[in-house]
């Protein structure tokens, strides 16, 4: 399918969005921005630099004593719903870039796009709710809380949910009144330059916002050890988390690590088998598996192990691939560097009992960067396909004998993201809930429609901190405590 993309792209690619307007990179160095299902150019982007970093950085400082700093809770609140309003006229074109830039199936960019809208309208709502207390004190005292911004908030983005991720974190900074810097990937940054015109045209105060495409080791790392940064979050890989755990500690300021996962679902005997299969299906190649809640391991109980290994190869074979655009069920992966990361793994599983693995259409699939979706049985809960973050459309069953093993191979990995639980036994959900490591716990379902107003993050090497819902607004915010000695 043939689609100009010119007429798509209203704003310029080329330019960083600093202090209000579009800006040339000082450097005038450009990268090639590629559409992963045919490995085409879809234009440049700017290279962003040091001058470009601490422009946006200096713009944002600026705009928290002008105009943006004078904002009440309430002119927040308007003001985001204004940017909802121009969201909502271009969800259709916001989810084709998506699209286009990740190589995500339309159906699920438009929902990451109507997921973007309802994070502006959860927020826009929230923006003048949210406040201190007072807090009872000695004779003599008032004492109060005050909810305060951080100052300027640096964001880093991953290449695979911009929009979700924009709204989970750039929205909520700017509901508590910080100043934002986004720098989006370099491999996908379509959605986010996309977002900071939106802005523009809703009539957001200058530096508010500033968003700077380039890469991680430049433009990321220069604006993570910025000195005038109070706040960094930081959604990514665990080596990159790392890092900018160490810049952050260097200038002390607080940071939010959203990382990976190795996220479990786990199928009890008594699960109604025909609820839990399109979720198993679903959540493990959704965005063809890059995604950080990705349900990569799925545990099922013996007595139902080949029931469901059977409806599951059946589904795997059913499945399509093919571009982005024309929405098949799986789409490719972000680039061929990742197809060689996910290819490695396929490797390791060669001494795997692999049971199916989805066809690709060569005619249409030939120049982009697809894997073939793969399925795997009777894996070791050791193996380094059940351990490790693939980031591709790959799953492992692993079977289990009771709930004590359940538990033990649910939490052996480094990571706790979200955790699934197909059950009807009520105890266990209760005491599953309790004892395995993760950030979010699906019983019954996974991931419940996307749920904004659920706070998310990890344990372990998912990282700490929590986007998402409410909670979100207590992390863009520090609370300030008043004690008045009247007498
Ligand atoms: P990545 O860590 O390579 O890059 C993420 C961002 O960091 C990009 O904008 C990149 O340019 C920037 N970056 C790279 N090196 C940097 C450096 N030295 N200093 C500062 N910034 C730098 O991750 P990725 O490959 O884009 O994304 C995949 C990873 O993200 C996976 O591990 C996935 O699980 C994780 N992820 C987590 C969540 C979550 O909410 N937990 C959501 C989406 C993705």
């Amino acid at each position: 399918m043939k689609i100009n993309l010119d007429d798509m792209i209203w704003f310029d690619t080329q330019n960083c969005f600093i202090d209000g307007s579009w800006q040339k990179p000082k450097s005038d160095n450009y990268i090639s921005l590629i559409n992963p299902s045919d490995g085409q150019e879809i234009c440049k982007i700017a290279r962003s630099m040091k001058d470009d970093v601490d422009l946006s950085v200096a713009s944002a400082k600026n705009a928290l004593s002008g105009e943006w700093g004078n904002y009440t809770a309430l002119d927040r609140s308007r003001m985001l719903q204004k940017i909802r309003n121009v969201v909502k006229e271009k969800i259709d074109v916001l989810a084709k870039l998506e699209s286009f830039d990740v190589g995500k199936p339309l159906a699920q960019s438009k929902a990451d796009a109507n997921a973007l809208e309802r994070y502006l309208e959860f927020y826009s709502g929230a923006a003048d709710k949210i406040h201190g207390d007072t807090i009872p004190y000695q004779s003599g005292y008032t004492v109060y809380s005050l909810r305060e911004p951080h100052g300027v908030t640096a964001h880093i983005i991953p290449w695979n949910y911009p929009m979700q991720i924009i709204g989970r974190s750039v929205v909520a900074a700017l509901t508590m009144g910080n100043a934002v810097v986004l720098k989006p990937s370099e491999d996908a940054c379509l959605t986010a330059l996309a977002f900071a015109d939106i802005c523009r045209e809703a009539g957001l105060p200058k530096g508010a916002l500033n968003v700077l495409s380039g890469l991680g080791h430049e433009a990321g790392q220069m604006l993570s050890e910025h000195p005038d940064v109070n706040h960094i979050s930081f959604t990514g890989s665990v080596s990159v988390g790392s890092q900018i755990q160490k810049s952050a500690a260097k200038n002390i300021v607080p940071v939010t690590l959203e990382l990976g996962g190795k996220s479990p679902q786990i199928v009890f005997s008594d699960a109604n088998i025909d609820e839990a299969v399109p979720f198993l299906l679903k959540a493990g190649l959704q965005n063809a598996g890059q995604t950080c809640s990705a349900s990569s391991r799925i545990l099922i109980q013996n007595s139902i192990y080949s029931k469901v290994e059977e409806v599951l190869i059946k589904a795997y074979k059913k499945l399509s691939v093919g571009p982005a655009i024309e929405d098949f069920d799986v789409g490719p992966l972000i680039s061929d560097k990742q197809v060689k990361t996910v290819e490695r793994y396929l490797k390791f599983g060669s001494d795997l009992k692999k049971l199916a693995e989805a066809k690709i259409n060569p005619d249409s699939c030939s120049k982009g960067s697809f894997v073939a979706p793969t399925l795997f049985g009777d894996v070791d809960p050791q193996h380094i396909l059940a351990q490790e973050e693939i980031f591709g459309p790959i799953q492992v069953l692993i079977p289990f004998s009771d709930e004590e093993e359940a538990v033990k191979i649910a939490n052996g990995t480094k990571y706790g993201l979200v955790t699934g639980l197909w059950t009807k036994d009520g105890s266990r959900q209760m005491r599953m809930a309790k004892s395995i490591k993760a950030g979010q716990i699906f019983i019954n379902n996974y991931g419940a429609g996307g749920g904004v107003e659920l706070p998310f993050g990890g344990v372990g090497h998912s990282g700490f901190g929590r986007e998402k819902g409410i909670e979100a607004l207590n992390s863009f915010s520090i609370l300030k405590t008043v004690a008045v000695n009247h007498g």
